[in-house]
């Protein structure tokens, strides 16, 4: 048997659902891209922004001959709700065990398995590698990019994991496919930040995935507009139509058995920090920490405008995280104008943090204005 044929063998009896093959020729196609994105400021601070790293297989593992890029499904079949009061939104790659760990589990399986019949070395990455995986994804045939710059999988539909490994071994390469959305746009019109600022154009700072991990301030209008999402979001992907017709995961792993895909939003905002290592050190949406996802918490009651968590907030105003507070100020004041100003007023009395002070000068200028309609 040839080796290429022994290894898609091997991947499918370690759950891996897709595999292709490219080579290690530099990524040309998404140089420009790239490029362009720095130029316009469209690059979170996620993001290697050496962009020869990202581009150049050689540059990462100077052996590489080929690499072998998989896919694997997380788009679990799993309808059930959890019963707490106030439930914020947990997207899909955070359910279950984290993916990093499953995906490199699998992989590293595959590894033993061709280890057995070849000699090979190899560096392996999951999400975390410099190179731009979803190039690659599309290089090896695993799935072609649609408007939402998701990757595609004709069986699998976008909601796939994409791992690689860099190797020595000689592999032939696998064709790329081309888009198949046609005159489709119903991603580019679900987003609700206008994230997808065109066919294939992408601006992370605006996605609502980005923003519910970023530590930077967030934008108000941006805010309002992130719902209840505590961490990532699916809007793009579930507005696609390849994805309702899409082979549902068959990796247990992902099964969303402690949270149900929702944050209890009470109990994360009164958790100690051993309590939330406890309940959500495994997911892999836990990896920027509790206070992250209680600010998204906040935004997320902001949203909701129900005066039964004015109780809530109130306590949350004195919280001990700075970045916490300032959030509080912005979710009461959105609640109910009134109550939030009394309130914000009285902690900027005790306040001692000068940028949080500020902040909610700030706040209680911005709603003012936007209560009553001044310019
Ligand atoms: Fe393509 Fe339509 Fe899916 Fe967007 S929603 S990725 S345009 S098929």
């Amino acid at each position: 048997m040839k080796l290429k044929q022994f290894i898609v063998e091997v991947a499918r009896k370690v759950g891996i659902d897709i595999i292709g093959f490219t080579d290690c020729n530099i990524l040309d196609n998404i140089e420009d891209y790239l490029l362009e994105r720095i130029e316009d400021n469209r690059i979170t601070e996620f993001e290697e922004r050496d962009i020869k790293k990202r581009i150049d297989p050689k540059k990462v593992f100077p052996d590489c001959n080929s690499i072998i890029v998989l896919g694997i499904s997380y788009n679990v079949d799993f309808n059930e709700y959890p019963s707490y009061k106030l439930k914020g939104k947990i997207s899909k790659s955070s359910w279950g065990e984290d993916y990093h760990r499953v995906v490199k589990d699998k992989m590293d399986k595959l590894v033993y398995e061709i280890e057995k019949v070849v000699d090979f070395k190899y560096l392996s990455f999951v999400d975390t590698g410099p190179l731009v995986d979803r190039e690659l994804a599309m290089k090896a045939g695993v799935g072609w990019y649609g408007k939402n710059c998701s990757i595609i999988n004709d069986e699998y539909g976008s909601f796939i994991f994409i791992g690689y490994i860099l190797t020595d071994l000689e592999i032939e390469s696998d064709n790329s496919i081309q888009s198949k959305c046609g005159n489709c746009e119903r991603c580019l019109k679900a987003c609700p930040t206008g994230a997808l600022e065109g066919a294939y154009k992408f601006n992370p700072k605006k996605c609502i995935s980005y923003l519910t991990q970023t530590k930077e301030r967030i934008p108000y209008e941006l805010r309002e507009k992130m719902g209840i999402s505590i961490y990532g979001c699916d809007v793009c992907q579930l507005a696609c139509p390849k994805n309702s017709e899409a082979i549902k995961s068959k990796s247990k792993e992902f099964i969303p058995k402690v949270t149900k895909g929702f944050v209890d939003i009470e109990e994360m905002l009164e958790m100690s920090n051993s309590e939330f290592k406890e309940k959500y050190g495994s997911m892999a949406g836990s990896w920027r920490g509790k206070n992250v996802l209680k600010r998204n918490c906040l935004i997320a009651l902001g949203n909701m405008k129900n005066k039964h968590n004015i109780p809530l907030l109130k306590k949350v105003l004195l919280d001990s995280s700075p970045m916490v507070r300032e959030y509080a100020a912005w979710a009461i004041l959105k609640t109910d104008y009134n109550i939030g100003v009394k309130a914000v007023a009285e902690v900027i009395k005790v306040e001692k943090d000068i940028d949080v002070k500020e902040e909610m000068q700030r706040l209680l200028k911005y709603f003012h204005k936007k209560i009553f309609n001044v310019s």
